[in-house]
């Protein structure tokens, strides 16, 4: 068994900035994270050990108890920001600047009067928050799901970690249902998704099977996976090492390896080295078969 590494893979200058922010904070017990800062379950261990507070994602109607509230990369709504600073918390803003792009994105479509459709995963923390200061807006994760809108004039934004084919799609599919209105899409998936995304597409050219390492709840390396599997690929989603089972490989493939862009370079570099632990010991196997 062969390993290739993706030319890229792993952390997003977005998260690295959040972490970095994080690092500064000299008392973690007078602050609450707002949610889980990223989803990798390795990172949220670190911070609970240091000390930190945090509320449940699916549940951040509270106002912490703490003095100062931290904002995750995923970013909040202007309503949801204002009621934190009302209550009279002091905000720690780690609000990836992508996705403050597109915040504006939604907030120029709806002051153009527009009924903006948002691509992306109806419960995701960047997509609540998206949503929350639209007057009027859908959300569609499918292509299926799009429908012939009541409305003139459309605007079409997308998580900024949709799947670059899966966001066309939906964007056809609007057209197509749509044929009267008004449309306007604005390209908010970031770059360094688009860059990961570009890289798997070539690395699947050269393998039989796909390694991704993340966040089970990590919606970029999820869809990393899913394009693999979209592409004919068998694909493996770890959260680290530990999650390699050598049943699931054959001694004769090539391997290829990326990872999402909430995933530590230590944790990358342990599966990279554990799958060429078992490839070795897969070896004798394929020297077998010849
Ligand atoms: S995935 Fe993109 S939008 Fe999200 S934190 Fe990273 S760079 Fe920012």
């Amino acid at each position: 068994m062969r390993v290739i590494r993706a030319e890229v893979l792993g952390m997003c200058f977005g998260v690295r900035d959040a972490l970095r922010a994080i690092e500064r904070v000299e008392e973690p017990e007078v602050v609450t994270i707002h949610g889980e800062l990223v989803h990798n379950e390795v990172v949220l261990r670190q911070l609970d050990d240091r000390g930190f507070n945090s509320v449940d994602e699916s549940n951040r109607n509270a106002v912490p108890q703490t003095s100062h509230v931290l904002i995750t990369a995923h970013g909040v709504s202007d309503r949801e920001r204002g009621r934190l600073e009302a209550s009279g918390l002091k905000l720690i803003d780690t609000t990836c600047p992508l996705v403050r792009r597109a915040h504006a994105a939604a907030l120029q479509l709806r002051d153009e009067g527009r009924h903006v459709i948002v691509v992306g995963k109806p419960s995701h923390v960047e997509v609540r928050g998206l949503v929350d200061d639209l007057p009027s807006y859908s959300i569609v994760e499918r292509a299926c799901d799009v429908e012939s809108y009541p409305h003139d004039r459309l605007g079409i934004i997308a998580q900024t970690t949709s799947i670059d084919q899966t966001v066309d799609q939906i964007r056809a599919a609007i057209i197509a249902q749509n044929p009267n209105a008004d449309i306007r899409f604005i390209d908010t998936v970031c770059l360094p998704t688009k860059d990961h995304q570009r890289s798997l597409e070539r690395l699947i050219d050269e393998v039989d099977a796909i390694v991704v390492v993340g966040g089970r709840n990590s919606n970029n390396t999820r869809a990393l996976a899913e394009r693999a599997r979209e592409r004919g690929r068998p694909a493996l989603h770890v959260q680290d090492e530990s999650e390699l089972d050598i049943d699931w490989f054959h001694p004769e493939w090539t391997v290829g390896l990326t990872a999402g862009t909430s995933t530590l370079d230590t944790t990358i570099d342990a599966v990279h080295n554990a799958l060429t632990a078992l490839a070795e010991r897969l070896e004798p196997a394929l020297q077998n078969a010849r």
